[in-house]
């Protein structure tokens, strides 16, 4: 197979378990472009507290231009680290890269893999198969607000949320879109407009206007509380899930555990046309640093969505078939109940690519 175009990657493996799952990811990224000639070209990026503690840098100077100019996507691993308590650098770098970047549109699948994972009675691979959309640029995380009179026992503290006509209208259309291209039939926006009046309300017209330009996807509502409720009770009537940044945050780590845990959920951070980034969606994990038992799945995955992205669809594939393969069948990391190490799942899943399954 001939070299389609060069695809120039921006590795961030960040703290804790993030270097470890991403020099497992490096290793089958190598090996897939080395098999399908992909063009790939990885270049390592030291961004983290290490760096941070040292020259108070987390997002060098130029990064963001650097990235936007010369990469096509960047992988990135976590950030998180006892030594930085306040995780001043995982605001710079992570937030720094989703805002300045304006990936606004932050997409985490949640599909269970094997029934035996799924903590729900009854509901397995079958049931539990949809796609969430968490808006990724406003509401609550744009650290807008204050304190008044504080570390008194009159301490005022306010957070202020702000919902855009573009915002909502850019992340809703983009959740339909990606319904109609993939051939989902429904879409849930989920709010809370019965109490938070105002940006609820701009969610709900939003919506309302949106679902005009895609008649032929059921367009359906429900407030967050049913929504969480519903993902327990009834995970089969969600098909493409899309909320605000908060409610998106908090629904998708409830949707993680449907899977059998942080360590198989992926997630990529968009927006059509510009550099994407993609992540797995658990944190450093500081309690396992070190030990060597970080389940790498959920990074395999990441990979699988990030060359779904780079045009590489057949490769996404056989990435994905192998980390459905391990799960069913492989060596499992004690997240999954198992006593493998990391190196011993990504020996699986190298040796299941390697012979194309
Ligand atoms: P951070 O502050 O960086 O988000 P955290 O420990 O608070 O880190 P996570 O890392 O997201 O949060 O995960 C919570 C727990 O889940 C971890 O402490 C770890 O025990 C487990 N965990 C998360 N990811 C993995 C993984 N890939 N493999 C094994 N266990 C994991």
């Amino acid at each position: 197979m001939a070299i389609a175009r060069r695809r120039r990657i921006a590795v961030v493996p960040g703290d804790g378990i993030g270097i470890e799952v991403l020099t497992e990811q490096k290793q089958l990224l190598a090996l897939v472009n080395e098999q399908r000639k992909l063009g790939l070209e990885l270049v390592d990026k030291d961004w983290g507290a290490e760096r941070w503690l040292k020259e108070k840098v987390g997002l060098p100077k130029g990064s963001l231009e650097d990235l936007s100019a010369n990469y096509d996507a960047v992988t990135f691993g976590a950030l998180g680290d006892p030594r930085v308590p306040d995780m001043a650098h995982g605001r710079e770098i992570l937030l720094g890269m989703r805002q300045g970047l304006d990936l606004y549109a932050n997409m985490r699948p949640i599909r269970c893999l094997d029934d035996v994972l799924s903590p729900l009675k009854g509901k397995g691979e079958k049931e539990i198969d949809f796609v969430c959309f968490r808006e990724n640029t406003e509401d609550l995380y744009v650290s807008l607000g204050g304190t008044f009179k504080e570390g008194s026992v009159d301490e005022v503290a306010q957070d202020i949320s702000i919902n855009t006509r573009k915002g909502v209208e850019r992340i809703l259309r983009y959740a339909f879109e990606y319904a109609k291209k993939t051939g989902r039939k429904k879409v849930t926006m989920t709010d809370k407009n019965n109490a938070v009046r105002f940006g609820g309300g701009l969610w709900k017209r939003t919506f309302a206007l949106v679902q005009k330009d895609f008649p032929d996807i059921e367009a359906d509502h429900l407030f967050v509380d049913v929504a969480a409720m519903e993902f327990v009770r009834q995970p089969e009537r969600f098909d493409v899930v899309v909320g605000n940044n908060l409610f998106g945050d908090i629904l998708t780590d409830l949707g993680a555990a449907l899977m059998g845990g942080l360590g198989l959920a992926a997630s990529a951070n968009v927006h059509p046309g510009r550099i994407g980034l993609f992540e797995p969606v658990h944190g450093s994990a500081p309690d396992i640093v070190g030990k060597g038992i970080a389940n790498p799945l959920a990074a395999f995955s990441t990979a699988s969505l990030m060359l779904d992205f780079l045009d590489a669809p057949l490769e996404a594939k056989l990435i994905d078939d192998a980390v459905r393969l391990a799960v069913k069948k492989g060596p499992k990391t004690p997240d999954l109940g198992g006593k493998a190490k990391t190196a011993d799942v990504t020996a699986f899943v190298l040796d299941a690519v390697s012979s194309g399954l």
